[in-house]
Parts: structure tokens; C-alpha cells; sequence
């Protein structure tokens, strides 16, 4: 019974960086639905007739979308730079999917190092989507007011 309930899942590639996180629970929630697309940006606001603007809260110049908030906002890749810096990572900002895949190996390693960038990943997206919803707040326009 076991083995067949076992087998139901289906197996996914950021199963570690998820469920072995020691970042905080918040982090790691926002995270997980920002990895599969599920996280209540503006972009999905829009698809479910919220009448807001579906721009950046950040920057106000893209439209937010997950790509654009975890890492193509300039705001939000001025923060990753200096983190990615203190990590002794020295490249250049990927876009979204590339850096949740670089994220993803490096929870499946064991070193210190590739745990706290793991971490760093986790806790900059659940940063990044909070202050983007608080900038929402202070602009006027919240959501849920
Ligand atoms: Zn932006």
C-alpha cells in the first residue's frame, strides 16, 4: 500500500530546495509557490479581474510578473548583486528560471556554502515579493483594503 501511495507523486527537481530549507517557513512557502508559478503577483492578480495596474510594485516600470520581480527588476537585482557578492559568487544575474535552477543544485550539495546560498535564494524571493507588497500599501492601492 505504502509503495503504491509512494509512487503517486510526481517527482520534482526543486523537491530539495523546498523541503530541506533551512530558511524560515515564510520564506520557504512564498518560494515554493513562486517556483511553480503560484504566487499572487500582479500578473495573476490581473488573470483573476483584479482591477489593479499590473505594474512593478517595485519599479513600476515592468509589468510584475516572476520573472520580472525575482530577478529582471532593476531593484530587485541591485539587492541579489550585493547578496550574491557577500556569497562570494562572482556573475552576473540570470533570468528567473536559470537562477531557481542554480538554487536547486546547489540544495542538492551538502557544503555550507551551497546551504546558505540555498537560504540566501529562499529568504532574497520571500524579500522581494514582501516589499514589492508593501510599496503596494504605501502607493494607495491595496489589495486587500
Ligand atoms: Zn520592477
Amino acid at each position: 500500500m505504502y509503495k503504491h501511495l509512494y509512487n503517486c507523486g510526481e517527482q520534482v527537481e526543486w523537491k530539495r530546495l523546498i523541503f530541506n530549507s533551512k530558511a524560515s517557513p515564510k520564506s520557504t512557502f512564498i518560494g515554493w509557490l513562486a517556483i511553480q508559478n503560484k504566487l499572487a503577483t500582479k500578473d495573476i492578480l490581473l488573470k483573476w479581474n483584479f482591477s489593479i495596474d499590473g505594474k512593478c510594485g517595485l519599479c513600476q516600470l515592468g509589468d510584475e510578473t516572476p520573472s520580472h520581480l525575482f530577478f529582471s527588476c532593476q531593484f530587485s537585482q541591485e539587492v541579489w548583486s550585493l547578496i550574491l557578492q557577500n556569497l562570494g559568487v562572482g556573475r552576473s544575474i540570470l533570468p528567473w528560471n536559470d537562477e531557481v535552477q542554480r538554487a536547486v543544485k546547489k540544495s542538492r550539495r551538502s557544503k555550507n556554502a551551497d546551504c546558505s546560498y540555498s537560504i540566501a535564494f529562499l529568504e532574497t524571493v520571500y524579500s522581494m515579493y514582501l516589499a514589492a507588497e508593501e510599496l503596494q500599501v504605501v502607493q494607495g492601492s491595496c489589495l486587500s483594503c
